[in-house]
């Protein structure tokens, strides 16, 4: 497989640290509030990545972090009134019911940042003891930015043009300002009942700690791939690379992989700017699940998306082309086979090559042309009827696009040719049994000089 790294700026042929079991690492969702779809944009992104890995026989073991604590939590959950515990559940559980909806591959571990506190103290005690963080005269102890040759590799900036008069406090900064950044934060009274106790007084962790104690602690000093969206190259990536790199003497992380952003008339979208869409708010203008998957994968993960339920009938159409094929090539198709059509290949070398969705979706609604031919002119051979599900049951792993309601369960598809063997031999007895059947779960079954049709009872 090949990845475009954002450590080298290029595309990468990928070799894990173990030839069969991957290590991923992506930043999860901070929970002081519902996700918005930008965020789901990412997430996405990173469930194509789980997929296209797992269909290319890799296992891959997947942690995805919860911040459950940092300046935004604290201050949504005081401004509330609720204890940060009880504020961050709520937003906790939104996020796993959401992750279900979405049909998103659910991660091996999501370590919540409160309970790996003891960890991010024994790391900041052992970068301490390196010169590589310090105690400032408030209590707060900060990374030395200056103590890590390579900071910046990332994000590609270079620390002697840096301006390094100030310490930075706050989680989030941008790439003006690179300053010493906040591993641990003494207690202030605005932090409310919030804190630990650690040698170094009562506090709370920096964000960017958070990740890099669950990262290791999770999936070991050296981890394969780390994604995130583009705003977390810096200061975040950058910052986990500092504090890991340091502590571990090993490299962090050999892949990184961003997703670019979801834009709303041409802006970031984000809780900050207001113009953010739920994924309550888009199911309630219309837009499926499926739809949304959609039209997130018919971009490349590295390109812009200007989000518009304007697109909601192409997916709507690209979709129904799929189901209506599928349940075409059904009746046709006489065997179950492994085996598939030559654009399958095509196609998953496409997402083999630094998940190029749009170039594979390109493949198969050409290949899906030709299908529809054959189907017209009566020239499709069973086998070729057979190989063809199987390529759609493929794309479908990967993309997750047909509604579950329009999935023919099997054995209506087994019933359903039972009875057309029944019609051939002119058992009307027979074949009515299996209409009946048919019927009992929810199925209605037409006949037409293609073969028979299968529709959901409404
Ligand atoms: P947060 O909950 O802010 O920590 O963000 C969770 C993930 O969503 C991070 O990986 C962000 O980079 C990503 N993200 C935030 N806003 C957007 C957006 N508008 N488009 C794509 N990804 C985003
Ligand atoms: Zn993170």
């Amino acid at each position: 497989m090949i990845f475009y790294n954002s450590l080298s700026r290029e595309k990468e042929l990928f070799k894990p640290i173990d030839k069969k079991l991957i290590t991923l690492y992506t930043c999860g969702p901070t929970v002081y509030d519902s996700p918005h779809i930008g965020n789901y944009r990412t997430f996405l992104f990173e469930d194509l990545l789980k997929r296209t890995l797992i269909a290319s026989g890799f296992k891959v073991k997947h942690a995805m972090n919860i911040t459950d604590i940092d300046d935004k939590t604290i201050k949504a959950s005081t401004n509330e009134k609720i204890d940060l515990k009880e504020f961050t559940k709520k937003y906790i559980n939104i996020f796993f019911d959401e992750l279900k909806i979405l049909r998103i591959l659910p991660a091996d571990y999501y370590p919540r940042a409160t309970k790996y506190i003891s960890e991010m103290i024994a790391i900041i005690e052992n970068l301490i003891s390196k010169n590589h963080a310090y105690i400032s005269s408030s209590g707060d102890v900060y990374f030395s930015i200056e103590s890590f040759q390579k900071y910046g590799t990332l994000t590609n900036l270079k620390l002697d043009k840096l301006i390094q008069s100030k310490r930075v406090l706050s989680d989030e900064y941008s790439s003006d300002i690179i300053q010493d950044f906040a591993l641990w934060k003494a207690y202030k009274h605005s932090d409310g009942n919030v804190y630990w106790q650690s040698p170094w007084g009562k506090g709370r962790p920096g964000w960017h700690i958070e990740c890099s104690a669950m990262a290791m602690n999770l999936l070991g000093n050296s981890i394969d791939i780390h994604c995130g969206g583009v705003d977390n190259k810096f200061p975040h990536h950058e910052n986990e690379i500092a504090q890991s790199e340091c502590f571990s003497q090993s490299k962090f992380v050999n892949y990184w992989l961003h997703s670019n952003f979801l834009l709303v008339d041409g802006e970031k979208m984000s809780k900050s700017k207001g113009n953010f869409y739920t994924l309550k708010d888009i199911i309630k203008k219309g837009m499926s699940v499926e739809e949304f998957r959609y039209m997130i994968f018919s971009a490349h993960y590295r390109s812009k998306i200007n989000f518009s339920l304007k697109r909601i009938n192409n997916a709507k159409k690209a979709i129904s082309r799929i189901t209506n094929l599928k349940h075409k090539l059904i009746p046709i198709a006489k065997d179950k086979i492994q085996t598939f059509p030559n654009a399958k290949k095509r196609f998953h070398e496409a997402l083999k090559d630094d998940l190029d969705s749009p170039k594979a979706f390109s493949i198969f609604f050409e290949w899906l042309k030709d299908i529809n031919l054959m189907i017209d002119n009566g020239t499709i051979s069973e086998t070729e009827a057979a190989k063809s599900i199987n390529f759609i049951n493929f794309f479908d792993y990967i993309f997750q696009v047909i509604p579950k309601n329009k999935e023919i369960p099997e054995k209506i598809i087994h019933y359903a040719k039972l009875r057309e063997t029944a019609r051939m031999k002119k058992d009307w007895a027979e074949a009515d049994k299996l209409r009946n059947k048919i019927d009992y779960y929810g199925w209605i079954v037409e006949d037409s000089k293609e073969g028979f049709r299968l529709k959901k009872k409404l």
